[in-house]
């Protein structure tokens, strides 16, 4: 655990949260089959993991031990409401935990490749002003067996059309939550079959998840939400910068690199007048060049929290530009379902009121 994950929220969701079906790995499945031939583990396992099928579909696996292990093991993501946006090319989940707090899942058809956008935890208690997850609060963790089934959901959703690409990039900060989302990584290159390069973890930079990160074997790929290149406007932006400012996470994503050798990405969300001046870009290609980093320009999207603007079109062209023009790589990241408030930050945003009331304590 890092020193963010709060102690209240430690364990599953707390002492009574029921096993999921996605929560246990291969060997803890193995164990609740232990009287029954040695194929079967095989057939039920790869069927709900690799295959994707429903417990109550494989065929293959008598009827009775189907009820029993449903029984045993029920999933944890009741859906709430399923929307659709930019003609069946977006779809959003928001899903009911089985203790009554809610998450989202975002389905994104590209061209080239098919993503699917993971919640970490429900809520968030990183603050940042700007993102309707950080306006809402921390509710709890996710399981692995949380995040795992939402991938398993969504694939299933987009078939025939195959996900190429998971990012951690729903609701959550994944590196609070870092144990339970380095298994379900793990869990989802080796059970559901996706290449760790196609896995991209988020953070706001949480300086301990970095350094863990460098440490693991899987090559996935990271990406630093900075919005900001000097503390002044960051501690603004992202309060997380007053404990881990941006010295200390620049010599972290520096050691990163220097041990793992992979391209780190900067997601910078343009908004208007406070983080797009040509100072801005300035001090963001000082950094980029020193880490080789690529930047994802984002226009703010809208939430009801936050009453600045994105940056308007003509401006974060120009942005670009000017980064292009300090010989870095920047990319307009197109916005996805923002009718659907299913865009970058807005996870959350369209939440009635019904959660359980939420613990205080946030750290
Ligand atoms: N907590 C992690 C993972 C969530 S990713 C992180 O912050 O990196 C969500 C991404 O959307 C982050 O890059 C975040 O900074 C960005 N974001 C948040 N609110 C936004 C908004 N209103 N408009 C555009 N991007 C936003
Ligand atoms: Fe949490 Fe990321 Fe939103 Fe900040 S931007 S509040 S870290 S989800």
């Amino acid at each position: 655990m890092t020193p963010l994950d709060p102690p209240q929220a430690a364990g599953r969701a707390g002492r009574t949260a029921p096993t999921l079906r996605y929560d246990l790995d291969r060997e803890e499945f193995g164990a609740l089959l232990a009287d029954e031939p040695s194929y079967r583990l095989d057939q039920v396992w790869d069927g709900i993991h690799a295959r994707g099928t429903e417990l109550d579909d494989l065929s293959n696996v008598p009827k009775a031990l189907r009820q029993r292990l449903a029984e045993m093991l029920p999933l944890g993501l009741t859906p709430e409401t399923e929307s659709v946006s930019d003609g069946g090319e977006t779809v959003k989940w928001l899903w009911k935990l089985h203790d009554g707090h809610h998450i989202e899942t975002v389905l994104m058809h590209y061209d080239d490749r098919t993503t699917v956008c993971v919640s970490s935890q429900a809520g968030c208690a990183m603050g940042c002003g700007f993102c309707a997850t950080g306006q809402s609060g921390f509710d709890r963790h996710l399981s692995v067996g949380e995040i795992v089934e939402q991938v398993v959901r969504a694939r299933r959703t987009s078939a025939p059309r195959r996900v190429s690409n998971i990012v951690f990039m729903g609701m959550g900060e994944p590196f609070a939550n870092y144990d339970r989302t380095w298994s379900a990584v793990e869990r989802i290159h080796r059970d559901l079959g996706l290449g760790a390069r196609h896995i991209t973890i988020s953070t706001v930079g949480v300086v301990p998840g970095i350094e863990r990160l460098a440490e693991e074997a899987l090559p996935v790929n990271l990406a630093v939400s900075l919005h900001a290149a000097n503390d002044d406007l960051r501690d603004e932006l992202v309060p997380i910068n007053r404990q881990y400012p941006l010295n200390h996470l620049v010599d972290a994503c520096e050691r990163y690199l220097a041990a793992k050798n992979r391209r780190i990405s900067f997601e910078w969300a343009l908004i208007d007048g406070v983080n797009d001046q040509p100072v801005d870009a300035q001090e963001l290609a000082v950094l980029c060049r020193r880490l080789r980093a690529h930047v994802n320009l984002i226009p703010l999207n809208p939430t009801p929290g936050y009453l600045t603007r994105g940056t308007p079109p003509d401006r974060v062209r120009e942005f670009r530009d000017q980064l292009e023009h300090c010989g870095v790589n920047a990319t307009v990241r197109h916005t996805r379902g923002t009718e659907i408030d299913a865009a970058c930050g807005q996870l959350r945003a369209s939440r009635q009121l019904v959660d359980p009331p939420r613990r205080r304590t946030r750290s």
